[in-house]
Formats: C-alpha cells, sequence, structure tokens
C-alpha cells in the first residue's frame, strides 16, 4: 500500500498537470545553501544586478523559504510552456516571447492559486503562491525541486524541453516527499556567451545585467539609453531572447498550448511608427493586459525611438 503522503504527491502532480503546467517538482523547504548564497552575494556587490535594485534586498527572505510563510515544509516549483506557436511577421520590432501574450503574471497567478486551493482541501495546510511576488530563488528551487538545471545564460533548463517556461511556487506547510534535484549542467557549450550582442555573459554563468539588453530595455527607466546600445538594438523593442534561441536545449521547443500566451494583435502589428503615434491612454488600453504594461510608456518609446533613429542613421 502507498504511503498518504506518495498518494498526496501525486494528485498534487496530476492536477498541475491538469492545469497545464508543464513541470511540478518538490523540494524540502530548507535555508538556500552557501554556495548558492555566496554566488548571489557576489554578484550583486559586484554591481552586476544593474538598474534592478529590487534584488540587492530582502536577501534574508531570499536564503529562506521559512520567512516566507511560518512552518513551510516544502517548496513546489511549477512551470508553463510559453514558447510560441505563431511569431511576429517581418518588419514589426521585436518583442521577447515573454511578452507576446497576456500578462503572464495574470495566467500563472490563477493557475497557482486554484492549485494552492487544491493542496489546502487535500492535505489541510496552508500555501503561499509566489509569481514574482516575493523573493524567493526561482531557479535554484526549480533545480532542487528536479526540474531542471540553471544554464550558463541563467534561464532554467528543462531537459528534452528547454528554457522557455515561466516558472513559479507554492510555498507550503505541508511536508510532500522531495524530488532528487536536477544534476545536469551545460558542460563546454558556450554558445550563449557567443552569441550575446552585448558581451554581458562570461564563461563562469554570470550575466551582467547592466550590460544585457533585457534589462536595459525593460528595467532601465531612464531618459536616455546609453549611446552604445544603439549599436547592438537591432529591431528589438521589448526585451532579448539571443541568449535562448541560439540554445540547443531549445532546438526542439514545443509550441505552447496556452492561448493566453498567443500574440496579441498589437503585438503582431507593432512598428515605430504605431508606437510614435500612440498617446499614453493609448498605451494602458492596448497593454492594459500585457507584461508590456510593466515596461511604461515612455520607456517603450524611448527604445522605439532609438531603433528609428539608429535605422535612419545606418540608412544614410
Ligand atoms: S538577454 Fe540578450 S543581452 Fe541579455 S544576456 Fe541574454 S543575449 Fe545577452
Ligand atoms: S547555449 Fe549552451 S552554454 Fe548556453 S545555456 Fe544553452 S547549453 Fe548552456
Amino acid at each position: 500500500m502507498q504511503s498518504p503522503s506518495i498518494d498526496i504527491a501525486s494528485q498534487i502532480k496530476s492536477q498541475a498537470a491538469s492545469l497545464g503546467f508543464d513541470a511540478c517538482g518538490f523540494a524540502a523547504a530548507v535555508p538556500v545553501d552557501d554556495d548558492a548564497v555566496s554566488r548571489y552575494d557576489r554578484w550583486i556587490e559586484q554591481g552586476h544586478h544593474g538598474c534592478m535594485q529590487w534584488a540587492a534586498g530582502h536577501r534574508d527572505l531570499r536564503r529562506d523559504p521559512s520567512m516566507l510563510l511560518e512552518g513551510a515544509q516544502t517548496v513546489i516549483s511549477l512551470a508553463l510552456n510559453y514558447y510560441p506557436a505563431r511569431f511576429q511577421p517581418p518588419g514589426t520590432l521585436r518583442v521577447a516571447y515573454y511578452a507576446y501574450g497576456r500578462d503572464y503574471h495574470e495566467v500563472l497567478r490563477e493557475k497557482l492559486t486554484e492549485l494552492a486551493h487544491f493542496i489546502e482541501q487535500i492535505t489541510h495546510c496552508t500555501t503561499r503562491p509566489c509569481v514574482d511576488s516575493a523573493p524567493i530563488r526561482e531557479r535554484y528551487w526549480a533545480q532542487q525541486a528536479g526540474v531542471g538545471f540553471i544554464g550558463l545564460n541563467n534561464c532554467l533548463i528543462i531537459p528534452g524541453k528547454g528554457s522557455f517556461f515561466f516558472l513559479g511556487e507554492i510555498v507550503t506547510t505541508a511536508q510532500l516527499p522531495p524530488d532528487e534535484p536536477c544534476t545536469m549542467t551545460c558542460g563546454e557549450c558556450g554558445k550563449c556567451v557567443a552569441a550575446c550582442p552585448t558581451g554581458a555573459m562570461n564563461r563562469h554563468g554570470a550575466v551582467d545585467a547592466s550590460r544585457c539588453l533585457s534589462c536595459l530595455l525593460i528595467e532601465n527607466h531612464d531618459e536616455q539609453l546609453p549611446d552604445w546600445v544603439g549599436d547592438v538594438i537591432g529591431d528589438r523593442v521589448v526585451g532579448c531572447d539571443e541568449c535562448q534561441l541560439c540554445c540547443p536545449h531549445n532546438a526542439h521547443a514545443t509550441a505552447t498550448t496556452i492561448e493566453d500566451f498567443a500574440p496579441t494583435p498589437a503585438v503582431m502589428s507593432l512598428t515605430c511608427e504605431r508606437i510614435g503615434q500612440m498617446s499614453g491612454g493609448d498605451f494602458k488600453r492596448t497593454f492594459a493586459h500585457s507584461a508590456i504594461s510593466r515596461l511604461r510608456y515612455k520607456t517603450l518609446r524611448r527604445n522605439a525611438a532609438m531603433i528609428e533613429k539608429k535605422n535612419f542613421t545606418s540608412n544614410k
């Protein structure tokens, strides 16, 4: 006869699958290991978090999930595929795949909340769903929970599936049988380091966010971008996927079946001209339920203006 916790574990995993999650794993909610803590601390001390000031805060909470939920026993890591079934047409400004469709915070929060209710019902324990809403080391926990490994590009890579996945967690007081951590590594590949247009990555797996286009185009809200960005921005207006697109683990990525992640009409027709004509009100209405809303109106226009200026200069 199976033990009750194994039965509950498999019920949770099959409920996660029926909600559309592509992976679900459990890890014991113990403090983050010393190596991972010092790597993170070093990254902050070297200023490699760039303009993401929030990353330097709440380091005590990041170290210990039991500070996020009293009596926490398990961190449940979940992954949701967002690899597009359709892509932007030529001539549109490039948007990173994660921002193609409906805001993933909304989609993931709905699914995590539903799963958390299910867990509370069958375990009578408490839960705390997290989707960028709590300082938790989500890739670390995904690795601990056996979902995948952290690649040199700093993305969570699910063996056989790739890295175009949103991650979410449920911290719970339920004691669930932990999965084996994923021990795979990138080996000698290094393709992402070579593909990065800004040289933001190094061979030791540190990404300097102050040089990363994803960070500069999304998180940095300065009035002007540094001049050198004009030489590498190309047609990217929201984020950058280069270090994922080149990764061999994504060579056989399969398209998401979640209709919410399909590209919106605004993404499919995004041009410098369209952004130039957009008022603040248009921006709010157009991107109300899109992750692009987090960029802010002025930041989107700043990015588009730099692309336009660069194209104008290089076509002269
Ligand atoms: S997102 Fe782009 S700029 Fe940032 S590290 Fe990856 S390839 Fe480099
Ligand atoms: S491109 Fe190669 S080195 Fe980079 S994350 Fe993928 S497997 Fe790892």
